[in-house]
């Protein structure tokens, strides 16, 4: 094993384009768990965009040289330089073929990157820089060829050969072996490449796509697990349709392939045609698995195939844009986990995990941008933030634009960059593009990190019929980052009348921004300064305001609602999402309460109105899903959220108090349902 130099610190700013371009690849495997040979014949041609006479500069590690050849000519050790990082041939022309062969030992490997050998099968991890842990080459995501792999291992006990895209060639060889060649005709980065060799079982499936194309479906699994691999492959049906449904993006290989292993170190890898599982996130059986499990393998199922197009198709610049593909397609299998299911539980759940974890990370030592400017290890960087604000960040774009112009601009990103290695400027140009939204101040997002802190005070005027919303956003300096700009920051508002209907929404223009139409019931407010107010005109009567519908933006909202607009808000809002943080709020005023009557040293008890807001939502027609959202108290880290200094022992306590009380006094209701 060597390790990688210390402190070698990557900026964003270096980046420089590749050299050399890779126009094919071939790649031949003889598989053997100490001793696997690997031959790689690659196409390289000088890229005109660099100075002229650059060398061949490739990343390789842990391997054993054999032999170099460019252009059929073995190459003398006075032709090139070798470290334990790097290969530098420094005299080469603008157009060659490269071949090395190399042998590599996977049953040593375990860094559980690159090949490695794990029980009796052969597996690959490549993201992000794995692929050098197998032969030489531009280890780099805007390196992107057509591979063809072929596979080579003993018959009886690696009896199923597969890789990345289509099968050409099958055949049987000398001393037990046999081979299998496949082709990927779509250009990717070695980080989506993957080999698979073992006795492995599969359960078989077809998919016909929007343009009637057949695509062969299969879950390849061990033995033991072949009886747990139908919710997986329902799941994978649903998301290969829903993509076209709502992206109108269609599969493009002949077939889909899901490996799921019990020793498969990350959770799942979106390898091209060939996604690689811990078989966690695939395997389930009703008489066994929760409704959670269920709905997180539907979940990973369909991020892994979404990333068919954000991320594979159209990729990553460099890891500094990982968020550009892990974003995109979080927020891609929310939207579709929100269909398939409850969706206002789903943005619950989702947004209970953001505001405890990723709040804590955005506020903590390791508190990062989501798109990074300097690293020095890109594997730490597979962060919530990377993933989960990503995700709000493309969230806020479809909030700014609405429903049908980011589909517009999806297609438009698509279309411009299948094919292309590109950045997150180039997925809100089409964003921009297609809707002459100006995204210049919205790009802060990606590279200021922290959780802006909203606060929000209202006036009304029942003379002139006018109701204001003043707006003051901040956001506290974290590590690195001591001065924070204002945030471009879509707010999605509505206004509850006294009877709890929804007020016709009325912006007085030249008040600022918004997105939506004049009279609507929901508008989304574009909030750009530190402080700005927008004011509505014709409301008839003093309104309860709900704020961040559907929490439009990952931000801390701080409101002074009273008790009773609390109470009102849980009955009678419309967005589900706002329902349930009202009684989110009312539960932590509550429990705050009891918290200070256990520090002055008395036994608390919880406050009747919280009771009876509970009770009430028994007989609210909720459906049973979003009923047992909104009777779970708010978690103890999230109320720990609420403090400066985290009265620990106070918030454990005063939680199992409030829960008991809940059961005891709600006893019939619980019953009865
Ligand atoms: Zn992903």
């Amino acid at each position: 094993m060597t390790s990688k130099l210390p402190n070698s610190v990557i900026h964003l700013k270096d980046y420089l384009p590749p050299a050399f371009s890779v126009q094919k690849i071939e790649l031949c495997f003889d598989l053997k768990p100490n001793h696997t040979r690997v031959i790689s014949t690659i196409q390289f041609k000088r890229n005109p965009a660099r100075e002229a006479g650059l060398p061949l500069e490739l990343q390789g590690s842990d391997l054993k040289l054999i032999s170099l050849q460019i252009d059929n000519q073995v190459l003398s050790e006075e032709q090139y330089i070798i470290s334990d990082e790097m290969l530098i041939i420094p005299d080469v022309v603008d157009e060659f073929v490269f071949q090395a062969e190399v042998e590599i030992d996977p049953a040593n490997n375990t860094s559980l990157e690159g090949l490695y050998r794990s029980n009796t099968m052969f597996c690959t991890q490549c993201e992000a820089e794995g692929f050098r842990k197998i032969t030489y080459y531009p280890d780099r995501p805007d390196v992107m060829a057509a591979f063809t792999t072929k596979v080579i291992a003993d018959k009886d006990e690696y009896p199923v050969l597969l890789s990345n895209g289509n099968p050409i060639e099958r055949g049987d060889l000398d001393g037990n072996r046999h081979f299998v060649t496949w082709q990927d005709p779509f250009d990717k980065p070695a980080y989506l490449f993957a080999l698979v060799a073992g006795d492995l079982q599969v359960v078989k499936d077809r998919y016909t796509t929007m343009s009637g194309r057949d695509v062969a479906l299969e879950i390849w699994v061990e033995p033991e697990n072949l009886s747990k691999c139908d919710h997986a492959m329902r799941s994978l049906k649903a998301a290969m349709k829903w993509d076209e449904d709502v992206y109108g993006r269609e599969y493009d290989l002949d077939i889909y392939m899901i490996v799921a292993v019990n020793d498969f170190n990350m959770g799942a890898m979106e390898n091209k045609g060939l996604n690689i599982f811990n078989s966690s996130c695939v395997l389930a059986r009703p008489d066994t698995a929760t409704d959670a499990a269920f709905q997180r393998i539907e979940g990973v199922v369909a991020h892994e195939y979404f990333h068919n197009w954000s991320g594979n198709r159209v990729t990553c610049r460099d890891w500094f844009q990982l968020s550009l593909k892990e974003g995109f397609t979080v927020y891609r299998d929310q939207n579709f986990s929100a269909d398939m299911n409850d969706a206002a539980v789903k943005r619950i759940e989702d947004v209970a995990m953001l505001r405890t974890a990723q709040f804590a990370e955005d506020a903590g030592p390791t508190s990062h941008p989501v798109r990074p400017d300097q690293f020095i290890e890109i594997s730490n960087f597979y962060t919530l933030t990377i993933y989960e604000k990503g995700s709000e960040i493309v969230r806020m774009i479809a909030n700014l634009l609405g429903p049908d112009l980011f589909r517009k601009g999806s297609d438009l990103y698509f279309q411009r960059h299948d094919g292309q290695a590109v950045t997150v400027e180039d997925f809100v140009s089409a964003m921009a593009d297609v809707s002459g939204v100006d995204f210049t101040q919205f790009m802060t997002w990606y590279s200021q990190a922290g959780t802006p802190e909203l606060t929000v005070s209202d006036e009304y005027d029942s003379k002139t019929q006018q109701y204001k919303l003043t707006i003051v956003q901040q956001t506290p300096a974290t590590n690195g980052q001591e001065d924070k700009l204002p945030l471009h920051i879509p707010i999605k508002v509505g206004l509850l009348s006294a009877s709890g209907a929804e007020l016709p929404l009325h912006l007085v223009s030249n008040e600022g921004e918004a997105s939506g139409e004049q009279g609507d019931v929901d508008r989304v407010l574009h909030l750009r300064q530190s402080e700005q107010t927008f004011v509505f005109e014709n409301v008839t009567e003093q309104p309860v305001p709900s704020l961040l519908r559907g929490f439009s933006a990952p931000v801390k909202l701080a409101f002074s609602y009273s008790q009773d607009q609390l109470l009102h808000l849980m009955q009678h809002d419309t967005d589900g999402f706002n329902r349930w943080d009202a009684g989110q709020r009312l539960a932590i005023n509550a429990l705050k309460e009891m918290i200070k009557t256990f520090e002055a040293g008395h036994v608390p008890e919880l406050d009747d109105t919280l009771v009876t807001a509970y009770r009430g939502l028994f007989s609210g027609g909720l459906s049973p899903a979003i009923l047992a959202e909104m009777l779970v108290l708010p978690s103890e880290a999230y109320l720990g959220e609420q403090f400066d200094v985290i009265p620990v022992d106070g918030i454990h306590a005063c939680r199992k108090i409030a829960r008991k009380t809940l059961a005891q006094k709600l006893e019939a209701e619980f019953k009865a349902c």
